[in-house]
C-alpha cells in the first residue's frame, strides 16, 4: 500500500523546517534565520495517531530573487504534484505578502487538499494579521506556533483526516543477548554471524559502550528474523 504524502509549501522563512521537524520528531531539515536555507526537497516517513505518511519539506517559493526561485518553484511544483495533502505555511508575523499569492496560485492549480497553517501565532503581530490570510480563498485555516506546538493537534487531525490507520505488527522475532566481560570476542562473533562490520571491534577494552541491536536472518528459507542484542558492561 502506498503511503499518502503531505507536502509543506510556503515561501522561505515561514517555518516549514521547524514544523517538519516537529512532525517527524527529529531534526532533519536545517533551520536558519536566513531565507532559503532548505534547498532540497526532504522526504521523511512520519506517523500521527497510527497514521503513516510521507512528509516533504519543500524549499519554499520566493519571487523576489529569480534564479534561486526558479529552482525552488520547480521543487514546490514537484512536491505539489506528489502530495495528497498540502500544508501551505504562511508567516503570521510578516502578514500576507505578494509571494504568498504566487504560492496560492500554484496551489489552486494543483486541485489538492490545501490546509493553510498560519504560523508564529505566539507573536502578537500574528494575531493582528490573522484575518488577512482568509483572502487566500482556501477552506481550512489553522493558526499554529511550530515552536510552541500551538494548534499542532488541530492541524495534524485535519491533515490526516482521510488517511488510514496502520496496524503495528507485533515483533515476533527471537531476541538474543550477548554478554561477556570486555575483550572476550563478543563483537567479533556477532560480526561473523551478521557477516558485516556493524559493531566496532577493538582490542581496547570497553570499546562498545552502548547496546547494539541488529537483525539476523538465519537461513534464507526462514522467514523469521532473529535480533541479536549485544551488551557490553
Ligand atoms: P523555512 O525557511 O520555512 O523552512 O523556515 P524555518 O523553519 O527555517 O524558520 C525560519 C525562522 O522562523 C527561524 O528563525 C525559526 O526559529 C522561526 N520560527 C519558526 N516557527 C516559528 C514559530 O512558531 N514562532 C516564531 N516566533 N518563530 C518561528
Ligand atoms: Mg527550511
Amino acid at each position: 500500500m502506498k503511503l499518502p504524502t503531505v507536502a509543506l509549501v510556503g515561501r522561505p522563512n515561514v517555518g516549514k523546517s521547524t514544523l517538519f521537524n516537529k512532525i517527524v520528531g527529529k531534526r532533519v531539515s536545517i533551520i536558519e534565520d536566513s531565507p532559503g536555507v532548505t534547498r532540497d526537497r526532504i522526504y521523511q516517513e512520519a506517523t500521527y495517531n497510527n497514521k503513516k505518511f510521507y512528509l516533504i519539506d519543500t524549499g519554499g517559493i520566493d519571487t523576489s530573487k529569480m534564479d534561486f526561485n526558479t529552482e525552488i518553484k520547480l521543487q514546490a511544483s514537484i512536491a505539489i504534484e506528489e502530495a495528497d495533502v498540502v500544508i501551505f505555511i504562511v508567516d503570521g508575523k510578516e502578514g500576507l505578502t505578494s509571494n504568498d499569492l504566487v504560492v496560492r496560485d500554484l496551489l489552486r492549480k494543483s486541485n489538492k487538499k490545501v490546509i493553510v497553517a498560519i504560523n508564529k501565532v505566539d507573536v502578537k503581530e500574528t494575531k493582528n494579521n490573522l484575518y488577512d490570510f482568509y483572502e487566500l480563498g482556501f477552506d481550512n485555516y489553522i493558526p499554529i506556533s511550530s515552536i510552541h506546538n500551538t494548534g499542532f493537534i488541530e492541524l495534524m487531525d485535519e491533515v490526516t483526516k482521510d488517511f488510514k490507520e496502520v496496524e503495528e505488527k507485533e515483533d515476533t522475532r527471537c531476541k538474543f543477548c550477548f554478554i561477556g566481560r570486555p575483550n572476550v570476542g563478543k563483537s567479533s562473533l556477532i560480526n561473523a554471524l551478521l557477516n558485516e562490520n556493524r559493531v566496532v571491534v577493538s582490542p581496547v577494552a570497553g570499546t562498545t559502550r552502548d547496546s547494539i541491536d541488529s537483525i539476523l536472518k538465519y537461513k534464507k528459507s526462514m522467514k523469521i528474523s532473529k535480533s541479536i542484542h549485544y551488551l557490553d558492561q
